[in-house]
């Protein structure tokens, strides 16, 4: 198995770690109550999906 030969810098290991980012899940706001709502997901506020409700509270 290889191994490295030099260890990994502080700095190199920084920039690499540049991209590390936290995912923020495709968020969009309700059509009909304006919440935040993950889309393509029935809005947890006002239970409507599409414009009907489809859970009622
Ligand atoms: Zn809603």
């Amino acid at each position: 198995m290889a191994v490295p030969f030099r260890r990994t810098s502080t700095t190199r290991k920084n920039k690499r770690r540049t991209h590390f980012k936290l995912q923020v899940p495709g968020m969009v706001s309700c059509p009909s109550c304006g919440e935040m709502k993950l889309a393509h997901r029935v809005c947890k506020e006002c239970g409507t999906y599409k414009g009907k409700e489809v859970v009622s509270k």
